[in-house]
């Protein structure tokens, strides 16, 4: 189904950005795997990617570094000619109460989960005009539509993905490029582990369908945005949340 293209998935070290880069990797596509500090994890992503006859390279980038994205995103396209498929995966938490969040925790979260998607949307689409197509996937949050106590940055990063995948989507439709975002809901990864039983049984309360999602259920919703079916598809945000937002 992606045979031939080319695919970049940032923070695909682990969670669901792994998923989401071993799921595309799947379907054909020849994956860049982005991370930042998790080199080992990202080599066992590339070895099971290559294990089933897939095509995986590694770059490590922050993303919250305007210049290093820059580097990063000039080697892809003199390595590959081409760029197909962008997911924004890469993200971070720093939660507190706003009374109580330091500067340095807002501007954290903003810096990665949102400017990140910036850097690598202005990179890349660049790319995507010249050849006319591409796709792009952000990763929002449930957070970013409904908002959470406790997550003022996250939250903010979050909608303002939904912000940025809408007004993107505007401006690339006409050069065949479709935008759209994902927001899961509570999914079971490094992110929420560290979660109280007392703060999972609350939130699962929560989800109509009772539990937490995998990072396979959100990589199947990338897969398809990603793919030629959902050509007709842009600037829209597909909850992968079991029903939290309806
Ligand atoms: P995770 O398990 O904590 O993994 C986060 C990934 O992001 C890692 O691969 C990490 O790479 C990468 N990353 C973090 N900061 C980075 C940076 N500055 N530059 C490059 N990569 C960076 O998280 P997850 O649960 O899979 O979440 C993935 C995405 O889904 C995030 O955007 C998150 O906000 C969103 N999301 C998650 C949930 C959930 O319930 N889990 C719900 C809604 C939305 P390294 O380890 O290599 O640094």
């Amino acid at each position: 189904m992606l045979k031939g293209k080319i695919a970049l998935v940032t923070g695909a070290s682990r969670g669901i950005g792994s998923e989401i880069a071993k799921k595309l990797a799947a379907q054909g596509a020849a994956v860049i795997i982005n991370f930042n500090g998790s080199r080992d994890r990202a080599e066992e992503v590339k070895k099971e990617i290559e294990s089933f006859g897939g095509a995986a390279s590694l770059y490590q980038w922050d993303v919250s570094n305007y210049k290093a994205c820059e580097a990063s995103m000039q080697s892809i396209i003199k390595e590959y000619g081409q760029l197909d498929i962008l997911v924004n995966n890469a993200g971070i938490t720093r939660d507190g109460l706003l009374m109580k969040m330091s500067e340095e925790d807002f501007d954290s979260v903003i810096s990665t989960n949102l400017k990140g998607a910036f850097h690598t949307i202005r990179f890349a689409s660049r790319q995507m005009i010249r050849q006319k197509s591409g796709r792009i996937i952000n990763i929002s949050s449930v957070v970013g539509v409904a908002g959470n106590a406790g997550q003022a940055n996250y939250a903010a990063a979050k909608a303002g993905l939904i912000g940025l995948t809408k007004t993107t989507a505007k401006e690339l439709a006409s050069r065949g490029i479709t935008v759209n975002a994902i927001a899961p809901g509570f999914i079971s990864t490094d992110m929420t582990a560290g979660l109280s039983d007392k703060v999972k049984e609350a939130a699962a309360a929560q989800i109509p369908l009772g539990m937490f999602g995998r990072p396979e259920d959100v990589a199947a919703a990338a897969v398809f945005l990603a793919s030629d079916d959902a050509g007709y598809i842009t600037g829209q945000v597909l909850h992968v949340d079991g029903g939290m937002v309806m």
